[in-house]
């Protein structure tokens, strides 16, 4: 797979904003941002998979945004979340994988709403 790079990131009130070099534009909205922390603390809880688990409600989820947009050499960047978490480092290929994803979730959604 080519090395995904980005021209442009902008936040956005419920997104990130991201343009690539190879013209495509993504919106990755924060929840799914956040749902998809690539950190060792962030993994663990998901493997845990604790049915006792508190999950955040819905509006955990709409005060949720971005408060910082770290670069992390010139593969990742490092994001810093409403609520102090900020260990999670986005390399640019992941991003851009979760991107296409979005894109993919969001199609299957639109075809299952009531
Ligand atoms: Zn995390």
């Amino acid at each position: 797979m080519q090395n995904h790079q980005p021209t442009e990131i902008r936040r956005l009130p419920q997104s990130l904003s991201i343009e690539w070099k190879d013209g495509l534009r993504s919106e990755i909205p924060y929840r799914i941002l956040r749902e998809k922390c690539p950190c060792a603390r962030c993994s663990a809880i998901k493997q845990e998979n604790d049915p006792f688990r508190v999950l955040p409600t819905a509006e955990y989820w709409n005060n949720l945004h971005l408060v910082g947009i770290k670069p992390v050499g010139r593969y990742a960047v490092q994001l810093q979340w409403s609520d102090g978490h900020k260990t999670g480092i986005y390399t640019f290929s992941f991003l851009y994988e979760l991107s296409t994803d979005t894109y993919q979730d969001a199609s299957s959604n639109n075809a299952t709403t009531k």
